[in-house]
């Protein structure tokens, strides 16, 4: 997805007549032109859609002072094996600031930290396992128990000219369903318990 482009959610319910599927819809990285919030339709490039509620993210930007500190534009270059920064080798970024061909989200983010610091952590001489690239699982919610999964895996080929080239591989699934409310869930869970401590 483009980062200038927002990406649209939208939870509809069947009475709505634009959408008249009966699982909510997930719109991702179209335009939207306007929104009519006592209609609760938005103008996109992919039409107009009716909601129930509407996700607007917009596009992502970086700090200024990333920029002004000359590390790329308009997000920091990397290695994306490493995440090291290819302009100060003391430097790593991750997450949304890093330059990369995995999407910008927070299990990504949490992935990324975990090869930079295996990466880091070769440098200061541990031996450590090589950390697997990241991945992306997402388990958007669009009613308090069910949600829908999107997944996407990366993998970085080198080809003979030692040219790399990305692979991206996944899967979606738009059938809101209670059990991915439940992986979700866990998800969470686990990503606190990570981040913080049980
Ligand atoms: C509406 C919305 C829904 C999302 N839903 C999901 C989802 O379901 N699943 C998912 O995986 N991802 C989701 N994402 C994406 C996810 O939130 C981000 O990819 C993730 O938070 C990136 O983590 P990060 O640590 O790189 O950046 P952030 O989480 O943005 O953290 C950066 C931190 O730096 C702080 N900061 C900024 N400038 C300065 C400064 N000058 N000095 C000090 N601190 C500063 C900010 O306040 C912030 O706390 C969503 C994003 C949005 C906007």
């Amino acid at each position: 997805m483009s980062h200038r482009r927002a990406l649209l959610a939208v939870a509809s319910r069947p009475r709505c007549r634009a959408n008249s599927r009966r699982d909510p819809r997930r719109v991702a990285g179209t335009q939207v032109r306007a929104v009519d919030p006592r209609a609760r339709t938005a103008e996109t490039e992919a039409g107009r859609l009716s909601y129930d509620v509407l996700s607007v993210i917009p596009p992502n930007r970086t700090m200024p002072f990333i920029t002004d500190a000359g590390l790329g534009t308009p997000f920091v270059d990397v290695d994306p094996k490493s995440f090291r920064s290819t302009r100060d080798e003391r430097i790593y970024a991750v997450g949304d600031n890093a330059d990369t061909p995995y999407a910008k989200t927070g299990y990504t983010a949490m992935d990324s930290a975990r090869v930079a610091a295996q990466s880091i952590a070769g440098d200061l001489g541990v031996s450590a396992p090589g950390a697997a690239l990241p991945a992306n699982v997402c388990y958007p919610m669009v009613a308090p128990d069910r949600a829908l999964h999107i997944e996407t895996h990366w993998a970085l080929e080198q080809d003979a000219t030692g040219a790399v080239h990305v692979r991206v591989s996944g899967r979606h699934d738009d059938r809101a369903r209670a059990s991915y409310a439940r992986l979700r869930r866990e998800w969470e869970t686990r990503t606190l318990s990570t981040l913080f401590g049980p």
